[in-house]
């Protein structure tokens, strides 16, 4: 019966993974795939026969009230550190499921004496759940936008890591090989330079490269439950293990394409410490104007492109940027969003956000895409976005965004920026877009702008 019940689970984990990779069906995507979650759970009671159905149902109903506490009350802003705790109680989940199964049997026997399979997968299974819960933790906090450094700097932080590895594979092996209480020390030695190495991991790494930091984690719980999977000999354990594992490692590939660097260079590389650059706020050309003026200019545009970023998810603007758009469309302008892949605080927050005030898929254009567009488009309007904009990362200045494709949204007749101040954004770099000669700043919340050009264009 439960091994019906897996197959089931594993084609609608399969399904569930196709639709998420469309925007238009990437809801339904999730339903399907939550819904293969429910099927695979049922797989497992049956197998294991460990709890009765009352206990797993009301486990079950607990579940379920806080996850939908936590899905309706998150705010939008907060949904990046919400991802990195759900990668990193994955990973929690995955260490605790081996530590369990390696204190079950050495009350018989040590990891020493099991199959060459277990006496493997605990040690890994302990390594990486437990590196991406610490990794995910750094995460946590530094998408919230406190700072993390790594404690040491330069030569000594490369020595520091490879000292870990070795460390790591040493206590790995001491842990696999010792008996009794000599293989709970190696245990708890490897539990601790596995925590240490997943804060070490993510330090070094953040500004513009954090997307792939936070899929490498979704990742890296993915391989820690599969892993664990192979602890218990369970196949639903490894195939979902191996599905978000996969997946993860497929999104980490994407990410690091949207920033033009290979996995390498983001893990190796140590870029943006998160500090802000000396001249970050130094411009000398800004040209100030207000949402009545941009209501004017857009009146008289026949094409616009607005560009959404992460303040856009800061000011909840996403509905008063959608009426906006309907109203310039009512009035003859074509109208288009832009979407830059590292454009706010996780991948697809920008598609999120605009699918939640129902702007049509059709109108979300991709980088690639709608980059020849720009030196046609009459109007840009940024909406509290700044890094995915900015002509720097085409400079080679050594900046934490060298080399990161942009919007090329300079090359637009007028390009409108809403934010509230010079800030600069998430990489902590100077914005010369600020000071184009086609670039007009508003400095303002971007909902009140918003809401201000709507009004404004209203009574035109
Ligand atoms: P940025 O972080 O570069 O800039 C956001 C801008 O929004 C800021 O300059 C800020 O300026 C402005 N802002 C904030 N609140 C408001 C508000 N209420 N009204 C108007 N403006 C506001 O965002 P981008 O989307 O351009 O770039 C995303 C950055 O985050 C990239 O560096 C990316 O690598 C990184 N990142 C992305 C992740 C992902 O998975 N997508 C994950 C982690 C990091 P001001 O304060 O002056 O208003």
């Amino acid at each position: 019966m439960s091994t019906y019940l897996y197959i089931a689970a594993a084609v609608l984990f399969i399904l569930g993974i196709k639709r998420l990779g469309k925007v238009k069906t990437a809801r339904s995507g999730n339903q399907v795939a939550a819904l293969g979650m429910l099927v695979a759970l049922i797989g497992v009671l049956v197998e294991a026969k460990v709890l009765d159905w009352t206990m797993a149902s009301i486990a079950l109903g607990i579940g379920t009230v806080i996850g939908v506490l936590l899905a309706t009350r998150v705010q939008m802003t907060s949904m990046p550190e919400l991802v990195a705790a759900f990668n990193g109680l994955g990973g929690a989940a995955s260490a605790l499921v081996a530590a369990v199964e390696l204190y079950d049997k050495s009350k018989e026997s040590t990891l020493a004496s099991q199959d060459t399979m277990v006496a493997t997968t605990v040690p890994l299974s302990i390594l990486i759940g437990t590196a991406t819960l610490s990794g995910s933790a750094v995460a946590y906090f530094k998408l919230a936008g406190k700072p993390f450094p790594h404690p040491f700097k330069g030569a000594l932080r490369n020595l520091s890591h490879v000292a870990l590895v070795l460390g790591i594979v040493y206590a790995s092996y001491w842990s696999a090989t010792s008996m009794g209480a000599e293989a709970d020390t190696a245990m708890i030695v490897l539990l601790v330079l596995s925590t240490i190495a997943g804060v070490f991991l993510v330090t070094p790494i953040g500004g513009a490269d954090m997307p792939v930091v936070v899929a490498l984690l979704n990742s890296l719980s993915g391989v820690a439950a599969a892993a664990s999977g192979f602890v218990i000999a369970n196949q639903m354990l490894i195939v979902a293990g191996a599905l978000v594992g996969a997946s993860g490692l497929i999104l980490t590939q994407i990410m690091c394409k949207a920033m033009n660097r290979s996995l390498g260079n983001v893990l190796i590389g140590g870029v943006g410490d998160g500090a802000v650059a000396a001249d970050a706020r130094e411009y000398h050309n800004i040209k100030k104007t207000s949402s009545e003026e941009v209501a004017m200019l857009l009146d008289g545009a026949t094409s616009c492109v607005i560009v959404p970023g992460y303040g856009l998810a800061v000011a909840q603007a996403q509905h008063t940027c959608a009426n906006l758009a309907k109203e310039l469309e009512s009035r003859g302008v074509d109208v288009r969003y832009a979407i830059h892949p590292v454009a706010g605080r996780m991948p697809g927050h920008m598609n999120v956000l605009l699918a939640e005030a129902d702007v049509p898929y059709d109108k979300l254009w991709e980088m690639e895409r709608i980059n020849s567009e720009f030196e046609n488009t009459d109007v840009v309007v940024i909406v509290g976005a700044n890094d995915v904009v900015n002509p720097l990362a085409r400079e080679k200045t050594g900046s934490p965004i060298d080399g990161m494709p942009i919007l090329d949204v300079d090359k637009a007749r007028t390009v409108v920026m809403i934010k509230r101040s010079l800030s600069p954004g998430y990489a902590g770099c100077r914005n010369p877009l600020f000071d184009h000669e086609n670039t007009l700043m508003v400095f303002e919340d971007a909902k009140a702008a918003l809401q201000g050009m709507l009004d404004e264009l209203k009574e035109m």
